[in-house]
């Protein structure tokens, strides 16, 4: 299907931009999400304010104290960038799961936490790694928790004239591990989850003294499980302290049946997955 009619600017500032943005206008990233949206018009914003010709977007950067991830930074990129294999393992490998490779090079890490899809696998990692999403305005610029960011289904922290402009990402210390791990719609990696869960924890003199961990495509939004974290903190980290930590792994969470799982399946997948990702942040300390 075609989408309905819309106005189309491009601007190549980000002044121009937030003039160009208003009640009925769209930022386009990727398109990866919201030109299919489009095409099923099951949204139909008048104007369409493409942020693809703006400098100083696209890259991924040391700050210092963080790891900064600009709006149009490809999931591509992401996945294969050094900064990021350094210092947001989980993150580097949920972009490397996420769709096919035509998406991976066009679709935005950024776009990607701003559309807040179900299941999507990067806001995961991101909250799992503790990120902070910098939203700018004619009026300034701000900053979100990525938790708080991701307010609902499809609902971020965003009103219609801001553009989310980067990510924030703490930098890795010593005794820290983290990981990404999903079911794909497909059975394999390269789809989104029907249960995917992201793991950070850090490990000092043989036991875990902090850890985050999100899940996706379960509940009506990526969310982060304090649950399972606080029942990691002060544990070896063994395997039956992990699998008992994994236990909770769908509490707070409301579970929503879909297409891919009943109720029962996709609890049980939550937690067989947080056990897994907890684990592989945990050996990659070890290694
Ligand atoms: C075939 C296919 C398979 C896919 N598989 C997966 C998968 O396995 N896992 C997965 O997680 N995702 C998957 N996706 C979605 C893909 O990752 C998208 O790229 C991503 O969800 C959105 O990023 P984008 O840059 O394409 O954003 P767009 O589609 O351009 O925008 C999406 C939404 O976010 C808003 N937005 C985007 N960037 C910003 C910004 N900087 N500031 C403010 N608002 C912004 C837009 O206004 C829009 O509402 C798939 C998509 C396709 C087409």
């Amino acid at each position: 299907m075609y989408p309905r009619q819309f106005d189309y600017v491009a601007p190549t500032s980000l002044d121009e931009a937030y003039g160009a943005l208003g009640d009925d206008s769209k930022v386009l990233a990727g398109g990866m999400s919201l030109i299919p949206l489009m095409k099923m018009r099951l949204l139909s914003p008048g104007t369409l304010v493409d942020i693809g010709r703006i400098p100083g977007l696209d890259a991924i950067e040391d700050k210092g104290d963080h790891i900064s991830i600009g709006a149009l930074v490809r999931h591509s990129t992401t996945a294969g960038h050094p900064l990021i294999a350094q210092h947001a393992p989980a993150l580097a490998q949920a972009a490397g799961m996420t769709g096919d490779v035509q998406v991976r090079n066009r679709g935005t890490t950024c776009g990607s936490l701003a559309h807040v899809d179900v299941a999507a696998d990067q806001p995961a990692a991101v909250l799992a790694h503790g990120g902070v999403a910098v939203v700018g305005s004619a009026s300034g610029t701000r900053e979100v928790m990525a938790d708080a960011f991701c307010m609902d289904t499809l609902t971020a922290d965003l009103s219609p004239n801001e553009i989310l402009l980067e990510i924030r990402l703490p930098k890795a210390g010593p005794g820290e591990g983290s990981a990404y791990d999903k079911l794909g719609r497909r059975g394999g990696h390269s789809d989104y989850a029907v249960a995917g869960v992201a793991a950070w924890v850090k490990m000092d003199a043989g036991s875990i003294t902090d850890a985050r961990v999100a899940i996706t495509g379960v509940g009506t939004k990526p969310s982060l499980l304090p649950e399972v974290s606080q029942a990691l903190i002060g544990t070896d980290g063994s395997e039956s302290a992990v699998a008992s930590a994994a236990e909770h792994a769908v509490d707070g969470v409301t579970v929503l049946e879909d297409l891919y799982g009943s109720v029962e399946y996709k609890t049980h997948l939550a937690k067989v997955y947080a056990k897994r990702a907890i684990q592989k942040a945990i050996g990659s300390i070890r290694a």
